[in-house]
């Protein structure tokens, strides 16, 4: 394995932190390093500005408008983009439903989305999961009927994150229901602003709007919306949830965590001293760096892999277990350093309307409040109980 930059990668990774250095914007840097809310306007800048350069979707195939980048300029984009407080662009629209759209979607499908997708107009979210219907995600109810050359929708999603901002949905839908649970599903792509279409907002604990519950009541979607055939949806759906669960490992932002606890260590006081000195403290930090080092390893040994051109196996699901374990060891130290100050949160006053100052200290923003949220973390994208269950049975066939 070989785990070194060569000189071409290192003038790479001098490039894009020099272009990231200069286009990034400092307010949108400097809310995520602090720990700041990022909105969609934010992001939508963001995503512009990459765009203009074209690096928007490095993952992309170069006929579709990716960089032609290989695995490990990949690597050390996103690297630079974390370590310079980029925030991650929407995963909906260029991890998962743009590759589905270039690997299955008709040409006019292509057409019609990818332009929106690329230059950041378009806004998605995913209508996967409904009550009843997480883990066991092909048990879904939701139902498209047949009527000439649309389908008539009804049913509900939910957890829908993003649903109230996004233009268009992605969703899996019932057309059949006669045989396997697997074999009568649909992909349907369609807008969000369509008669019928109720998002109802769910408040997680951390005081947060992300997601919502999605009712469809006789939502009428013509039948060229669908993604490929009839009933074939859940080849599509597997697709996406692997490009959902690659690049979950992101180091740089472990990293840049890990050094915002650290730095807040040397300055909380505790009883009798310095948090950063009490030997507790010590080993907690020490292992979670070692997991964090581990992660990064791991992570750069399967990207050697693909140098080397093996086919990927469990990988994703690997990752997806490992990096979030990892992030909520990383929240609950978060809390521990950030002690009272870790609790309010900035949230908070979007919601009350106050206009007072932030009692918070720098580098203390929102511990509370991305720990909460950071609870999901090894839920959503499939849980990891399940990844386990995949591992064990492709790698020890159990
Ligand atoms: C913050 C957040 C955002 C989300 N965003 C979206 C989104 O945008 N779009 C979308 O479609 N979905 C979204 N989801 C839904 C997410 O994919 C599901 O929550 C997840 O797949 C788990 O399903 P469930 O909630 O129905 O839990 P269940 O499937 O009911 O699972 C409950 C518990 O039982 C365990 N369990 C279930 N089956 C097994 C088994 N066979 N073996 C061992 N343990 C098992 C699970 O691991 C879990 O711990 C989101 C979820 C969260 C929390």
């Amino acid at each position: 394995m070989d785990l070194s930059f060569s000189p071409e990668e290192l003038a790479f990774q001098q490039e894009v932190r020099e272009w990231v250095g200069a286009n990034l914007p400092v307010d949108i840097s400097e809310k995520v390093l602090g720990g700041g809310k990022v909105t969609k306007s934010d992001l939508k800048r963001w995503h512009k500005i990459l765009f203009e350069k074209g690096w928007v979707a490095p993952a992309w195939p170069e006929e579709y408008g990716g960089t032609g980048w290989s695995a490990v300029q990949k690597y050390i984009f996103a690297e630079e983009l974390t370590r310079a407080g980029a925030p991650e662009l929407l995963g909906f629209s260029l991890k998962m439903v743009g590759p589905v759209i270039f690997t299955y979607g008709s040409e006019e499908q292509k057409a019609q989305h990818l332009p929106g997708i690329l230059n950041g107009d378009v806004w998605w979210c995913q209508g996967y999961s409904e009550p009843g219907s997480g883990s066991d995600l092909a048990s879904l109810k939701t139902k498209a009927v047949s009527d000439g050359d649309d389908y008539i929708i009804n049913g509900t999603k939910i957890w829908t994150t993003g649903a109230h901002e996004a233009d268009w949905i992605f969703c899996l839908v019932r057309t059949d229901d006669s045989g396997k649970k697997q074999e009568g599903i649909s992909f349907l792509l369609f807008p969000m602003d369509l008669p019928g279409i109720e998002v109802s907002p769910i408040i997680t604990i951390g005081g947060e709007h992300s997601v919502n519950q999605v009712f469809f009541t006789d939502v009428r979607v013509p039948k060229a919306n669908r993604i490929g055939e009839e009933n074939m949806g859940w080849t599509y759906a597997k697709f996406l949830l692997v490009n959902e669960r690659n690049g979950i490992a992101q180091v740089g932002g472990k990293k840049r965590q890990l050094s915002r606890i650290k730095n807040l260590a040397a300055t909380s006081e505790m009883a009798g001293g310095l948090l950063a000195e009490a030997p507790s403290y010590r080993q907690k930090i020490t292992d979670a760096e070692i997991a964090l080092m581990a992660l990064e390893y791991s992570e750069l040994r399967f990207l050697s892999g693909q140098k080397l051109d093996h086919a990927p196996g469990t990988e994703a699901n690997m990752m997806k277990v490992a990096a979030t374990q990892l992030q909520q060891t990383l929240s609950e130290l978060f809390i521990e350093v950030a002690g009272y100050y870790g609790m309010p949160y900035d949230g908070f006053q979007d919601l009350t309307g106050s206009n007072e100052p932030s009692v918070i200290p720098d580098g203390a923003q929102g511990a509370m409040a991305d720990h909460l949220y950071g609870r999901a973390a090894t839920i959503y994208g499939g849980s990891n109980e399940i990844q386990r269950d995949v591992m064990a049975k492709v790698l020890l066939s159990i």
